[in-house]
């Protein structure tokens, strides 16, 4: 939102703390509520395992403000921080904290966890299905396996609100066209009669209301795939009985929830922690 920032001070956003120790290295806002970020750290970073998630944090008086975020990024690349993609939560704790960061401000950075991770040598068509932001991990997946120089087909089910909120559509484009991946992108609008979605050609509805048509349609086999699911926990519940449905045993079902189901934002005088994932 860098058209919107609003005074770190009022915030309560303390510029310095001895317990940063990364920087906002750059940002790309795609729209007013969903930003790519880099978070450098100052030391070596910490390696990782795609499919992990980093907690990363401001200090606001006394407290650490965080939360746990997928990284996006290649596991092989370092150079550049960890890249994680944020969508903005009106009236959250943390998110309206982490967009009014000017690049070069200072955070704190946790090392990577997590075991939202591939399986090894698992030669099954991938269904990376997600709901917005649920894409970040399944970015850097494909990345990682790119840069190995071992990909996996991968079929990236994604559901969005709104067109403009289709997440790494170029690279994922890009792929398919090149043939550089073996990737084929399926994003679904859930509101297709919005004025703002106007032209919009594609699939509609939420993401798990197209799993078994999308399937059937590119000719998947339940026992030759195996899905990973990531996002918003409705979403998941949902998206699990349709591929079960469609003929997935439960091994082949991987899950990670961004938080637990039934919860609302805590506003701006809410928890400091982060919220643990439910694997
Ligand atoms: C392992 C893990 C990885 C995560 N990775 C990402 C990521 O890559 N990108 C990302 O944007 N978020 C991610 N999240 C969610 C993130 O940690 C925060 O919960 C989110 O940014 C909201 O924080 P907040 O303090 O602003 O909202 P809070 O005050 O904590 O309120 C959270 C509430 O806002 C609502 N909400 C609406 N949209 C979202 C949303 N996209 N994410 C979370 N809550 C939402 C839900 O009701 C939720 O209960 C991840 C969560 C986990 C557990």
């Amino acid at each position: 939102m860098s058209g919107t920032n609003p005074d770190l001070a009022s915030l309560g956003i303390l510029a310095q703390d001895p317990g940063y120790n990364a920087t906002l290295a750059a940002r790309i806002d795609d729209t007013d509520t969903l930003a790519r970020v880099w978070i450098k750290p100052t030391g070596t970073p910490t390696p990782f395992e795609p499919g992990q998630y980093v907690t990363i944090g401001v200090k606001v008086g006394e407290k650490w403000m965080q939360r746990p975020y997928s990284i996006a990024s290649s596991a092989r690349d370092l150079t550049g921080g960890y890249e994680l993609y944020l969508r903005l939560v009106r009236g959250g704790a943390f998110t309206p904290l982490a967009f009014a960061l000017p690049v070069g401000h200072g955070l704190r950075v946790l090392a990577p966890k997590g075991k939202f991770t591939l399986q090894p040598d698992d030669d099954r068509i991938h269904l990376f299905i997600s709901s917005g932001t649920g894409i970040a991990p399944f970015v850097s997946m494909a990345r990682t396996l790119l840069a190995d120089g071992r990909p996996r087909r991968a079929i990236y089910l994604n559901g969005v609100s709104y067109v403009s909120d289709i997440g790494y559509a170029e690279l994922l484009n890009g792929w398919s066209a090149s043939g550089e991946y073996p990737a084929t992108y399926v994003p679904s609008i859930s509101r297709p009669n919005d004025p703002a979605n106007a032209g919009w050609t594609g699939r509609t509805g939420r993401v798990e209301t197209i799993i078994q048509s999308a399937l059937k349609d590119l000719g998947v086999s339940p026992a030759g795939a195996v899905a990973y699911l990531c996002g918003n926990p409705e979403m998941i519940v949902a998206a699990e009985q349709e591929l079960r449905a469609y003929g997935l045993p439960e091994e082949a079902i991987h899950k990670e929830l961004y938080w637990p189901a039934g919860k609302q934002p805590t506003g701006a005088t809410g928890a400091t922690g982060a919220s643990e994932p439910t694997e």
